[in-house]
């Protein structure tokens, strides 16, 4: 299990209900992370695995 998920954009740790985590959509091996202020500032991420970029 992931005990202390993190924003993958700006690294703050996930809580409070805006923030979301998924598996990455093109490898699906990484869990990615957003908190709620970067989903409003659409701030893009990137897989670490497979370098998937996605808003
Ligand atoms: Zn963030
Ligand atoms: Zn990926």
């Amino acid at each position: 299990m992931f005990s202390e998920e993190k924003c993958s954009s700006c690294g703050t740790p996930l809580k409070g209900e805006k923030s979301v985590s998924f598996l990455c959509p093109s490898c699906g091996n990484i869990r990615i992370g957003r908190c709620g202020l970067c989903r409003d500032q659409s701030a893009r991420y990137t897989c670490p695995e497979c370098g998937f970029m996605g808003p």
